[in-house]
């Protein structure tokens, strides 16, 4: 098959991870959160395991578990990067070890006979947003506007109404109406504000 080099232009970038808009406005952090995850294989087919969804908190941040319809548990521990015992995604000693950590999660693999077949994938879940997520030309959506606490849920839908909101603010903005981007821009700022007072009151 041969390669071949297409060179598009646009009026307007649409930036959907944190590529663009970094360069256009300052990336505010509230923590450092990161989440170690992983999907679990059943090794013992003998037990249907429980249809659940558990949020677990410990000493060193929360744990998350679902049952996937195909049957395996997704599971993420939620921490500071300084609890991340180091060599964690390449060892997967080390992460069935922390998977014993949690009381009820841990008994939840151990009973449905769930194994770590391979090292968590390190992610970063902390609290982000740009100081404006939009400009004349250029807006950004999902995570890469306004990344919110996974304990929240939040993350689907913002990333799903940014997407909607900024396409029509763009598609405004080429037909002229350039305030479009400007009140997406003001929209997305307001739900980050209600959503730190809201977490500050816990
Ligand atoms: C462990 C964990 C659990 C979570 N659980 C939940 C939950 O239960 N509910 C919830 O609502 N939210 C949850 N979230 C948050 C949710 O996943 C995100 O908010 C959501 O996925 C953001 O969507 P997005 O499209 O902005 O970014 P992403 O889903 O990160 O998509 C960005 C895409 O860009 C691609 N990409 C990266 N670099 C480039 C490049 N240079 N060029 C082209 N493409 C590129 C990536 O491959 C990726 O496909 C969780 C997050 C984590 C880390």
């Amino acid at each position: 098959m041969e390669a071949s080099l297409k060179v598009l232009s646009s009026s307007m970038q649409l930036d959907a991870k944190a590529l663009w808009g970094k360069g256009q406005s300052r990336l505010n952090r509230a923590d450092q959160q990161v989440a170690a995850w992983s999907i679990l294989e059943q090794t013992c087919e003998d037990v249907d395991p429980t249809q659940a969804t558990l949020i677990e908190a410990v000493e060193e941040g929360w744990w998350y578990a679902a049952l996937l319809p195909d049957g395996r548990l997704s599971v993420a521990w939620f921490t500071d990067p300084d609890f991340v015992n180091k060599g964690l995604s390449q060892t997967v000693e080390l992460w069935r070890a922390r998977l014993k950590q949690p009381h009820f999660i841990a008994r939840w693999i151990r009973e449905a006979g769930f194994e770590a077949v391979a090292p968590p994938t390190l992610a970063s879940a902390g609290t982000t947003w740009l100081e404006t997520c939009a400009g004349e030309n250029w807006a950004a959506v999902g995570d890469a506007a306004a990344a919110f606490d996974p304990l929240s849920s939040h993350g689907m839908t913002t990333a799903l109404w940014t997407g909607h909101q900024a396409a029509e603010a763009m598609v405004r903005a080429i037909g002229g109406d350039r305030a479009r981007l400007g009140d997406y821009a003001a929209q997305v700022k307001a739900g980050v504000e209600t959503f730190r007072a809201q977490r500050k009151s816990f």
